[in-house]
C-alpha cells in the first residue's frame, strides 16, 4: 500500500510560509530593479514551475515568459550530461531575460543554457534560482539572485524531484535515505 509523501520526509527546511515569504521578496526586487524594461522569464523545466508561478504573481511590472527543456540529471546522481529537451517559442533577441532556476548545483546546467542563450543576443541575461548548492559548484556560475542557500543535501518538494516524484510538496524538504537507498 502506498504511504503518505510526508511520511518519505526526513526534515523540512522550508515551510511553505517562509519561501511565499521569500519568493514576495525575490519578487519585490526584480520590480525594482526591471522597473521600465520589459522583462522575459526563461524558466527551466520543470523544476521551476512552482517557483516561476508564485514569483511571476510577485513582480509587478508587464512580463513575458518562455519555457526551456533541460535535462541533465538521474536519480540522484548527476550524470554530468546536459541536454536540450524543448526549445523556447520566441526569440529572445533584443529581450532583457531572466532565467528562472530552481536550483543550482555544480552549475553544469546552467553553463550550458547561458551558452546556449547568449548565443541568441539578447539585451542582457540574468540568473534567478530557489535553490543554490555552492558545495559541489565546478562551473564560476553565480546566480543574480537566490532564494536560499543550502547545505550539500539532497532536497525535494516545490517543484524539486525524486525520480519525478515530491515535486507537489509546498514545502522544501530532505527525504528519508531508506527512500532512495532502499532498506538498511
Ligand atoms: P547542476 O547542473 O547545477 O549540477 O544541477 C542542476 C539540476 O540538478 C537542477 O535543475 C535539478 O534538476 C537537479 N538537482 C540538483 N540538486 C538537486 C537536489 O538537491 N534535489 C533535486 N531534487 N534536484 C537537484
Amino acid at each position: 500500500m502506498p504511504h503518505p509523501m510526508h511520511d518519505d520526509i526526513q526534515e523540512v527546511l522550508y515551510s511553505e510560509a517562509q519561501i511565499q515569504q521569500r519568493v514576495r521578496e525575490l519578487g519585490a526586487q526584480l520590480t525594482q530593479d526591471y522597473a521600465g524594461r520589459d522583462l522575459h522569464l526563461v524558466t527551466i523545466m520543470k523544476g521551476s514551475l512552482p517557483f516561476l508561478s508564485d514569483l511571476m504573481r510577485t513582480i509587478d511590472l508587464p512580463l513575458t515568459l518562455d519555457l526551456m527543456g533541460v535535462s541533465s540529471y538521474s536519480g540522484i546522481n548527476s550524470t554530468g550530461e546536459v541536454r536540450l529537451t524543448m526549445d523556447l517559442d520566441e526569440s529572445i533577441e533584443g529581450r532583457h531575460v531572466v532565467i528562472v532556476e530552481d536550483i543550482i548545483d555544480t552549475g553544469l546546467t546552467l553553463s550550458y543554457v547561458l551558452r546556449n542563450l547568449r548565443q541568441r543576443a539578447p539585451a542582457s541575461v540574468k540568473i534567478i534560482t530557489f535553490l543554490d548548492k555552492p558545495a559541489k559548484r565546478g562551473a564560476s556560475i553565480e546566480a543574480d539572485y537566490v532564494g536560499f542557500t543550502i547545505p550539500d543535501a539532497f532536497v525535494i518538494g516545490y517543484g524539486l524531484d525524486w525520480n519525478q516524484r515530491y515535486r507537489n510538496l509546498p514545502y522544501v524538504g530532505i527525504l528519508k535515505r531508506d527512500v532512495y537507498a532502499g532498506p538498511l
